[in-house]
């Protein structure tokens, strides 16, 4: 819903009328039918004039695993990509994007192939979340879907702010980010506590450089002073997340040198098995997944694995790329 829209079309109405119209879209509310303590005349107002949803919904896939990914149309007919996953323990996640496409060129992410669009509106963010939370409650959230959150943050830091309103606090609030360094000392001054996480991908900057071109923007010793800087702040780990590319970043010595760059008080390592896109790359075996992990744990830097979900609907990490049933 197009909050500033609806500012605009309830400005002659009293001042609680926008904030009741939010309360029950961030319950979960599917018209505005069901708003039931605004009057009748109200209600046919706003369904003529403020569209209920600023994204139009085109397709939705169901993973076997329980992982429900959307592809939104914008107004405009940009792509935006989010998804919904469902763990055993009842957490309820969401993973959205921040823009449409990505203007970065990381060589192993289907999102970094697709033209970049825009920044989304924090409406358009929003959406995606209230989207989910008409299907169910949800709790986590992960700005992890296509875009760079970092190049789009007053919209994204806008959309966290009312996240708590619709179940997920700013703590079980999580920002991914190439090391946007400029981005992350932002995060650092904000007074909400959400989480940061770095895609980190290599543990030098010539290897960083060649697969995240953005490295030769902020290298490695300057985004790890952010980040550094952030836990001393914040006093919450920082979660890196490393995406493991057979005969790449997955070597013996790689897995020392990460040990020795990361510091284990501030950081929590991710290895993500890579998912497939039509890309150069192969994803590391399982056990090179291991080989490497036991490396780490051998140097003193633990690491967990990161479970894949929703794999078989190109729902997972950097498989956004909003392929159209033609494409696909
Ligand atoms: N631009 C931000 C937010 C996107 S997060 C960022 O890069 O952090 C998406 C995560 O998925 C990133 O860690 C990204 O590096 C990772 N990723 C990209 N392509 C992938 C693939 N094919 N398999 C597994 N992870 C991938």
């Amino acid at each position: 819903m197009d909050l500033q829209l609806l500012e605009k079309t309830l400005e002659d109405q009293p001042a609680f009328r926008a904030r009741q119209v939010w309360r029950w879209a961030s319950q979960g509310a599917s018209s505005y039918e069901e708003m039931t303590d605004l009057p009748a005349a109200l209600r046919a107002k706003l369904a003529e004039e403020v569209p209920f949803s600023t994204l139009e919904l085109v397709r939705e896939a169901h993973a076997s695993d329980g992982t429900v990914k959307a592809l939104f149309h914008t107004q405009d007919g940009r792509a935006v990509e989010a998804v919904l996953m469902r763990y055993r323990d009842g957490r309820r996640s969401i993973c959205v994007s921040s823009q449409s496409g990505c203007p970065l060129t990381c060589t192993f992410c289907a999102t970094g192939k697709m033209k970049f669009g825009r920044n989304l509106t924090a409406s358009e963010i929003l959406d995606q979340v209230l989207h989910f939370r008409r299907i169910e409650p949800v709790d986590h959230l992960v700005f992890m879907g296509m875009g760079e959150p970092m190049m789009n943050l007053d919209n994204v830091l806008e959309t966290c702010r009312r996240l708590p309103d619709v179940g997920i606090t700013h703590r079980r609030t999580g920002i991914s980010t190439v090391g946007w360094v400029p981005g992350i000392k932002r995060l650092t001054e904000t007074d909400m506590p959400i989480r940061l996480a770095l895609s980190l991908h290599a543990p030098e900057d010539a290897l960083r450089s060649q697969i995240m071109p953005v490295n030769e923007r902020y290298d490695l010793r300057e985004v790890l002073a952010a980040c550094e800087a952030f836990y001393e702040r914040k006093r919450r780990q920082v979660f890196i997340e490393y995406v493991m590319l057979a005969g790449v970043n997955d070597g013996y010595a790689q897995a020392v040198q990460l040990a020795q760059i990361l510091d284990p008080k501030i950081y929590k390592l991710n290895l993500i098995p890579y998912n497939p896109t039509d890309s150069i790359y192969d994803g590391s075996s399982r056990n090179a997944i291991d080989s490497f992990k036991a490396a780490l744990e051998e140097h003193g830097l633990r690491a967990t694995v990161r479970l894949t979900r929703g794999r078989d609907i190109d729902a997972a990490c950097g498989q956004l790329a909003a392929k159209t049933p033609a494409s696909a």
